[in-house]
C-alpha cells in the first residue's frame, strides 16, 4: 500500500511566535492578507496583538471579524463579500486565520470559494478539491482541532443542517505559528472539548484502515503529548508547560488524522454537531468511550499500543488489560473533565430517536466509518446511537 503525506510548508512554533507574522508571510509570498477572525479574539485582544505586528512591518490588512462556532456556508459568504472589496485598491492575495477551528475551516473555504465560487456543497466528499486557492496562514487559538495542518475544512449546509467535510490540497493552510501564550485564555470548557477531539484524532489516525508508518507516528506522539497534559490544563489553564504541549500535541493529531482519516467517532459525531448544535469536540467525547468499546474486538492490537503511548499500560501488559485500561481512561476522562450526556446536555429523546436514522446515513456518506477497523452497518450506527444515549 502507498501513503501520500500533505503537511503545510512552514510552521513556527513557542511562546511569543505570534510576533513572527510579518516574517512568515513574507516567506509564503502575502502582501496583503485578509484576517480571518471571530469576535472573542477581538475582546481578548489578539486581533490588536496580530494586526500591530501587521502594521509594525508596513503590512495593509483587512478584517472578517465575525466568523462564528461550528460554522454554516453563511457566515462563508459574509466574509466573501468583504474579499471581494480588496485592500487599497488591490485584491488580498491571503489569508491569516486566527481562532479555533472555526475561524481557521473558514478561512478554508473562503479560500476556495473566494477564487473558485459556487456554493459549498459543489466542494464536499467524495470530490477532492486540489486546485490552488488562496494561501491561508493559520494561527491556532485552541488545542485544538489540528486544522492548522489538515487538508480538510467543515461547513454546515444551513438548507438541511448537514456538517459537510470538504477534503483536498486547496484545504492545508500553507504555514502556521503554534503560540501556546494564545491558549492561555480558553475556557475550562473549551480546554476539554479541545483536548479530546486532539486526542480522538490521535486515537482514529492510529486505528484507521488508512494508517500509515507515517501517521503512525504522528498520532503516537500526539497521544503522548495530550494524554498526561489534558487534565492539567484543565484544572489549571495558566500551565504553559501543559498548554504548550496541547498545542504541539493537537498539530501533531491533526497531521496523523489529515494523512490517515478519521473513523466512526468523527462520523457519528458530526451530525450530532449539526442537528443538535453540540460543540464539534464534545460530541466526539460523548461518543469516543462507546465506540472505542465496539471496535477494540476488530483491532486489539492496535488499541492496545494507544493505551501504552497515553501511560495506561507498560510495554509488557497484555492487550486485553490494556483495552480495558484504555476504555476506563475514557469514561474517567469524561467523568473528570465533566463532559455531559446527549440527556445532560438538553437534547431531546424523541428528537435524537427519530433523527438517528438520517444520522446514520450522513455519517455513513461522509465516508468516514468505513476506515474504522470494524465497520458498521446503518443498523449498527443506530444502535451505537442507542448506546450513547445509555
Ligand atoms: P471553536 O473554534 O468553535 O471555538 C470554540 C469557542 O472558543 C469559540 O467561542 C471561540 O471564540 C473560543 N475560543 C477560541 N480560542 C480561544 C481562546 N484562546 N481563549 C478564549 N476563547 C477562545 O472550537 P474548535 O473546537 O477549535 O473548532 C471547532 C470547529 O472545527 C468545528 O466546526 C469542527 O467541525 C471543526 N474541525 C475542523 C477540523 C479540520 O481539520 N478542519 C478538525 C476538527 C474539527
Amino acid at each position: 500500500m502507498t501513503a501520500s503525506l500533505v503537511l503545510p510548508r512552514l510552521i513556527r512554533t513557542g511562546s511569543g511566535a505570534l510576533a513572527e507574522i510579518a516574517d512568515l508571510l513574507g516567506r509564503c509570498g502575502v502582501s496583503r492578507p485578509l484576517i480571518i477572525t471571530d469576535p472573542t479574539m477581538v475582546q481578548l485582544g489578539y486581533v490588536d496583538r496580530l494586526s500591530g505586528h501587521l502594521a509594525g512591518a508596513g503590512i495593509a490588512f483587512g478584517l472578517f471579524d465575525a466568523t462564528e462556532p461550528e460554522p454554516t456556508e453563511t457566515s462563508v459568504i459574509s466574509a466573501e463579500a468583504i474579499l471581494a472589496s480588496g485592500c487599497e485598491g488591490a485584491a488580498f492575495d491571503g489569508l491569516v486565520a486566527l481562532g479555533g477551528g472555526s475561524a481557521i475551516d473558514t478561512a478554508k473555504a473562503l479560500a476556495v470559494l473566494g477564487p473558485h465560487g459556487g456554493r459549498m456543497r459543489d466542494y464536499k466528499v467524495p470530490r477532492m478539491v486540489d486546485e490552488p486557492g488562496l494561501p491561508v496562514v493559520a494561527i491556532p487559538t485552541t488545542a485544538g482541532t489540528g486544522s492548522e495542518a489538515t487538508r480538510v475544512t467543515v461547513i454546515t449546509d444551513p438548507e438541511n443542517d448537514e456538517k459537510m467535510l470538504c477534503m483536498g490540497l486547496a484545504f492545508m493552510p500553507v504555514a502556521a505559528i503554534l503560540d501556546p501564550d494564545l491558549t492561555l485564555s480558553l475556557p475550562k470548557r473549551v480546554t476539554a472539548d479541545t483536548g479530546i477531539d486532539a486526542l480522538t484524532h490521535a486515537i482514529e489516525a492510529y486505528v484507521s484502515r488508512k494508517a500509515s508508518p507515517f501517521s503512525d507516528q504522528q498520532a503516537l506522539a500526539a497521544m503522548r503529548l495530550i494524554a498526561p497534559n489534558l487534565r492539567r490544563a484543565f484544572h489549571d489553564g495558566e500551565d504553559r508547560e501543559a498548554r504548550e504541549a496541547l498545542l504541539i500535541g493537537a498539530c501533531f493529531g491533526g497531521i496523523a488524522f489529515s494523512n490517515a482519516s478519521v473513523a466512526l467517532v468523527h462520523g457519528m459525531s458530526r451530525p450530532i454537531g449539526a442537528f443538535f448544535h453540540v460543540p464539534h469536540g464534545l460530541s466526539n467525547a460523548m461518543l469516543l468511550p462507546a465506540i472505542t468499546r465496539w471496535s477494540i474486538p476488530a483491532a486489539p492490537k492496535r488499541y492496545a499500543d494507544c493505551a501504552r503511548a497515553m501511560g495506561l499500560a507498560d510495554e509488557a501488559a497484555s492487550d486485553a488489560f490494556s483495552n480495558d485500561a484504555l476504555i476506563n481512561e475514557l469514561r474517567a476522562l469524561n467523568e473528570e473533565l465533566g463532559v455531559p450526556t446527549p440527556t445532560g446536555f438538553g437534547i431531546a429523546h424523541e428528537r435524537w430517536q427519530q433523527l438517528r436514522p438520517l444520522m446514520a446515513e450522513q455519517a455513513l456518506a461522509s465516508g468516514s466509518p468505513g476506515n474504522n477497523p470494524r465497520v458498521p452497518s446503518a443498523d449498527e450506527i443506530i444502535a451505537l446511537y442507542d448506546e450513547v444515549w445509555g
